[in-house]
């Protein structure tokens, strides 16, 4: 891995709209980054393993649950701020921002939301410092698009319930000390439940294989008659809008990371295209590649504007999902396109791991399919601009 040179982009000023705080979270994100994984990441991903010595580093930039408020151990951050610290971990891994965003958005939010004064007070400062680490399990292996045939359920039996089911596909299961799950109770209801590891019954095998978010763990949960405490329950709301919510912050979180992505691969090609020379003359005179390089830095700019407004709407408490879902879609995809440009810009150095823009690309497989697809949040915005519902 070459050493880190990345400088951000911001072709329309928007610094010019952000507090000091956020340039100074954005700042301590970005030199933590550089130092402490930029260095290491390649490797990491080659052995396709998340490099857990990283996770008090996380927790002491404000990684975890960023705007979690200070009683519950969180820095109380607004929403640009999360924004931020996720765009600049995603600069330069969506497998980092992946671990981040999980324990944030999809097991201390539940918590800090749905879950009683007991169990945030038990669960939510050790998260914080990722001295604790959970996983978020809704993907089952027949129920991924729609969570709400999950099969997964639990009984009561005096103070405690019997669950059971398996789920898939969770980022770190695989080191998780708590897995945040949503099963079905005895009257079909949705519900989320805290299992503990150590819990009989409860395993959490890891998934190999994947050629996609490698410096992430996957894993899977299974449930074979696990004895859970009924006060491990999160009372606060049950259905399916309960873990809904939650991917609402995970994927407005997804939605500037893929921002990071974008602007580490253009950054590099923009380098490139100056040191690089063909034909006696660096390839950033040809107009080809600067069709490439106008067009990449066009699409950041618009996702970096659809953002923000975002961020704004969310700290005022206005966005709606159908916006988040708009914003998680564009940014993804538009990530994905500059990723292909970027990469053969760099020709034959592109696909290696000299360069970041291979395992960009890749990464962005997954981003583009987890918290909902694409064509599922195409459906998501199809369904709110016509009222008229395609999913059934
Ligand atoms: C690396 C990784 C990490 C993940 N981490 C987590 C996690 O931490 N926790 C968790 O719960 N899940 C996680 N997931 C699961 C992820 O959210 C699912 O993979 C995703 O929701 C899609 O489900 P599926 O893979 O079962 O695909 P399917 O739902 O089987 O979809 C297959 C295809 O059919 C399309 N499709 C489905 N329904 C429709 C429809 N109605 N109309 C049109 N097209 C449709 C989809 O768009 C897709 O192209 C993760 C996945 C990956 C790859």
């Amino acid at each position: 891995m070459r050493t880190d040179l990345y400088q951000g982009h911001d072709y329309y000023l928007l610094d010019e709209l952000l507090t000091e705080e956020h340039k100074l979270i954005r700042e301590t994100a970005r030199e933590w980054v550089k130092k402490e994984v930029s260095p290491i990441i390649e490797e990491a991903a080659e052995k396709c393993e998340f490099p857990r010595h990283l996770l008090p580093g996380l927790g002491e930039i404000g990684a975890f649950g960023p705007y979690i408020p200070a009683e519950y151990g969180g820095p109380g951050l607004d929403q640009i701020s999360y924004g931020i610290i996720m765009q600049e971990l995603e600069r330069c891994d969506s497998g980092l921002r992946s671990t981040a965003s999980v324990q944030s958005s999809l097991v201390m939010y539940p918590i800090w939301r749905y879950g009683t004064e007991e169990q945030k007070q038990n669960y939510l400062p050790k998260l914080a410092t990722g001295e604790m680490m959970g996983c978020f399990g809704l993907t089952e292996p027949d129920h991924g698009s729609n969570p709400g045939g999950m099969t997964t359920n639990f009984k009561e039996d005096g103070d405690d319930v019997i669950l059971n089911g398996a789920k898939m596909w969770i980022s770190n299961a695989p080191f998780a000390d708590i897995a945040v799950v949503w099963a079905k109770n005895e009257a079909g209801r949705i519900q989320g439940i805290v299992v503990e590891r150590g819990m009989e019954g409860f395993s959490t095998p890891t998934m190999h294989g994947k050629w996609s978010l490698r410096a992430s763990d996957t894993g899977e949960l299974i449930f074979d008659n696990v004895r859970v405490p009924k006060a491990n329950i999160l009372t606060g709301r049950d259905g399916l809008g309960a873990p809904l919510s939650c991917l609402d912050s995970a994927r407005y979180g997804i939605a500037w990371g893929a921002i990071g992505a974008a602007l580490d691969c253009y950054d590099t090609a923009l380098r490139y295209s100056k040191e690089r020379t063909q034909f006696d003359r660096p390839i950033g005179q040809f107009q080809l590649q600067q069709k490439k390089l106008a067009e990449m830095i066009t699409e950041i700019t618009k996702a970096q504007l659809l953002t923000f407004r975002l961020g704004q709407l969310r700290d005022e408490g206005k966005a709606t999902s159908a916006q988040i879902s708009m914003a998680k879609r564009n940014n993804v995809d538009m990530a994905l396109a500059v990723t292909r440009d970027a990469r053969q810009m760099l020709g034959g150095m592109g696909i290696t791991g000299e360069y970041p823009i291979m395992r960009h690309m890749m990464n962005l497989e997954s981003v583009v399919t987890y918290e909902g697809t694409h064509d599922i949040h195409l459906l998501i915005t199809g369904l709110d601009v016509t009222g008229l519902n395609a999913f059934v």
